[in-house]
C-alpha cells in the first residue's frame, strides 16, 4: 500500500511546469471498476501528477466517487483530487461528505453546482442546499481553509450563461471565494483556450487554466458531448473522424489531442488534463507521444 501524498495542488503549480493530470469517472458496476482500476495501473508508470475522479448524480455515484477514489489513492499512490456537486445536498451533507475527504487523506476537491437533473432546464437546490459552484467554494474555503480548490471554467461560455461576460463574471465570484486553479470544459481548438485565458487576466483571474483535453474516440461520441456541453467541432477533425470511422482507424482523436497538447506547452500552458474516460488506449497514445516515461 503507498503513503497518501496528500498535498495541495496550490503548491505544486508553484514548483513544477507542466503538470500532467488524467480524469476518472466512478464506474457502474464491478466490471467497469476492473477496467478503470486496470487503466490506472497502465497510466501509473507515466507518473501523472494528480487524477481526479468525477461526481455523479446518482446515490450509487456519490459512494462509487469515494470508494474508487480511496482506491485510486491507496493502490496506485497516485495523488486524488475528488469532485464534488451541489446536486441533492444540503450544506451539511456537503460538509460531511467534505470531511470524509478530509480524513480519506485528501487535500483537493473540485467544487461544482452540477447539473440539473434530466429533463431540467434549471438548477434547483435542495432546501438548505446551495446554489452556484461558488457557494460550495467558499463553504469549502470556510470549513476546510488547507484544501486545494478547483472550479470548472467554460472557453465557450456555459450553456446557461446569459453571455460570455456574464459567465465570465461569474467565474471571477468563483475565483473570489477562494478557487486555487480553473479546469476548462473540454475544447478542440486551441485559440479557443488562449482567448479564455486571455479574458480571465483581463477580468482579475490570475490562477491557472488547465485545459481539459478529450481524445475523442469517435464521431457518435464526439457529437453527444459537444451538443451537451456547446464546444464547437472544428470541421476538419469531424471529417477525419468520419473517414477513421470509415477506414477503421481509431487514433484519429488521440493525434488530434496530442497536437493540442504539443501546441498548449510549447505556448505555456501549465498542465494538460486529460478526460481519459477510464480507457488506456488514447492516454497512452498521448503520453508515449509525449515521450513521457
Ligand atoms: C472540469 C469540469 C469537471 C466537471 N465535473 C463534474 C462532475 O464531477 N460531476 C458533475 O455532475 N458535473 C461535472 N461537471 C459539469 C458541471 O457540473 C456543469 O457544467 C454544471 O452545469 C455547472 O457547474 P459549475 O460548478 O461550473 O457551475 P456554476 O459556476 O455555479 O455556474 C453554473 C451557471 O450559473 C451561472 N452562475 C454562476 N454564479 C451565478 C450567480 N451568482 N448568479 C447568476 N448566475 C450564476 C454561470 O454563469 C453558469 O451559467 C464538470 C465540469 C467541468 C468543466
Amino acid at each position: 500500500m503507498y503513503m497518501n501524498k496528500g498535498r495541495s495542488l496550490k503548491e505544486r503549480f508553484s514548483e513544477k511546469k507542466p503538470l500532467f493530470s488524467v480524469e476518472f469517472f466512478p464506474p457502474k458496476d464491478e466490471d467497469g471498476g476492473k477496467r478503470m482500476l486496470a487503466t490506472a495501473s497502465l497510466i501509473q508508470p507515466h507518473q501523472p501528477d494528480f487524477v481526479s475522479i468525477t461526481y455523479g448524480a446518482g446515490g450509487g455515484t456519490r459512494a462509487t466517487t469515494l470508494r474508487y477514489a480511496k482506491l485510486l489513492q491507496e493502490e496506485h499512490g497516485f495523488e486524488v483530487m475528488p469532485h464534488l456537486t451541489c446536486v441533492g445536498h444540503t450544506r451539511d451533507e456537503l460538509l460531511e461528505i467534505l470531511e470524509e475527504f478530509a480524513q480519506a487523506g485528501f487535500r483537493n476537491v473540485m467544487a461544482l453546482r452540477g447539473d440539473p437533473p434530466k429533463g431540467e432546464t434549471t438548477f434547483k437546490p435542495v432546501p438548505g442546499g446551495l446554489s452556484y459552484g461558488s457557494d460550495l467554494v467558499g463553504l469549502i474555503r470556510e470549513n476546510f481553509p488547507d484544501f486545494g480548490i478547483g472550479v470548472g471554467g467554460y472557453p465557450e461560455k456555459h450553456p446557461e450563461a446569459e453571455s460570455v461576460e456574464s459567465d465570465l463574471n461569474n467565474l471571477k465570484t468563483k475565483v473570489d471565494a477562494g478557487a486555487d486553479f480553473i479546469t476548462t470544459q473540454l475544447f478542440f481548438n486551441n485559440s479557443v483556450y488562449h482567448d479564455f485565458v486571455s479574458r480571465c487576466r483581463n477580468n482579475g483571474i490570475h490562477i491557472p487554466v488547465l485545459p481539459g483535453l478529450l481524445p475523442v474516440l469517435s464521431i457518435g461520441q464526439v457529437r453527444r458531448f459537444c451538443a451537451m456541453c456547446e464546444a464547437g467541432l472544428p470541421a476538419e477533425l469531424e471529417h477525419s473522424l468520419e473517414d477513421a470511422e470509415a477506414d477503421n482507424q481509431p487514433t484519429v482523436g488521440a493525434d488530434w489531442a496530442l497536437g493540442q497538447i504539443q501546441d498548449l506547452l510549447a505556448k505555456g500552458a501549465p498542465v494538460y488534463h486529460l478526460y481519459a474516460l477510464n480507457k488506456p488506449q488514447s492516454t497512452l497514445q498521448i503520453l508515449e507521444g509525449l515521450s513521457r516515461k
